[in-house]
């Protein structure tokens, strides 16, 4: 079997094990393997494996590595999600090459995206990002303005509104890495109770995707567990 067939299936134990605990269906979850800085060589090996969907933060090398995936697989039907920062320039690409954007933080953003959307592919599938660690991180919208970011997006007419997306800090301790999955599923039950439908909460890493399947996650997004480290150029 190859490495990354059986980082898959340690990654797929820990998942079966923490929805077990949490008294959830695997069903409930989905495995997003983030495959950046991995070439398309790593993606095949992971579909090889049976994975399905996969995660990128850098546009262009998202977008090439989508391309050279599908002449190599041409009948195969991926999901792509992007998770990476967003540059308003560059949002063309994303909305005509993936279907899911983790990442949204601004309306402007948002806006152009609904523009951006091809009308054959259907609606862009959005979580938007919060900030839920504070001070400590620059990205994210605020608990304080999420409320009418969602509003806003909801309405937006070539998007899908389906959730949140968080980044919490790092933290050792498996008890306190809960505190901010749980805040964030917090907020999204507001939202719901606002009236706006979400179906997803994604959230949890390689080093702490049990904690946040116990506090509900239903996208987790697992990159070195399956694919390795990382070397940045
Ligand atoms: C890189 C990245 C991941 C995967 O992180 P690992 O710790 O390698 O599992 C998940 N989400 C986002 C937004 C990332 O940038």
């Amino acid at each position: 079997m190859s490495t990354i067939a059986g980082n898959l299936q340690a990654v797929e134990a820990t998942i079966q094990v923490a929805c077990e605990a949490a008294g959830r269906p695997r069903s409930t979850v989905q495995l997003l393997a983030v495959s950046k800085t991995f070439p398309a060589e790593a993606v095949l090996e992971a579909v090889a494996a049976g994975q399905r969907a996969f995660g990128e933060n850098y546009l262009q090398e998202g977008v090439d590595k989508i391309a050279a995936v599908a002449k190599a697989l041409p009948d195969t039907r991926l999901e792509w999600h992007f998770i990476g920062p967003i540059q308003s320039n560059k949002t063309r690409p994303i909305a005509a090459n993936f279907d899911w954007v983790h990442t949204v933080e601004r309306l402007k953003i948002a806006q152009r995206l609904s523009e951006q959307r091809p009308f054959a592919l259907g609606p862009l599938n959005i979580c938007l990002q919060v900030n839920i660690s504070g001070e400590a991180s620059k990205s994210g919208v605020t608990p304080d303005e999420l409320p009418a970011l969602a509003q806003a997006v909801a309405a937006l007419p070539n998007l899908r509104l389906r959730g949140l997306m968080a980044i919490p800090e790092p933290q050792d301790d498996p008890e306190l890495q809960r505190v901010p999955f749980a805040r964030l599923r917090e907020l999204a039950q507001d939202i719901v109770k606002s009236g706006i439908h979400l179906d997803t909460l994604s959230m949890g890493m390689s080093s702490d995707m049990r904690a946040a399947v116990l506090e509900g996650a239903s996208i987790v997004r697992v990159g070195s567990a399956i694919f390795g480290a990382r070397h940045y150029e």
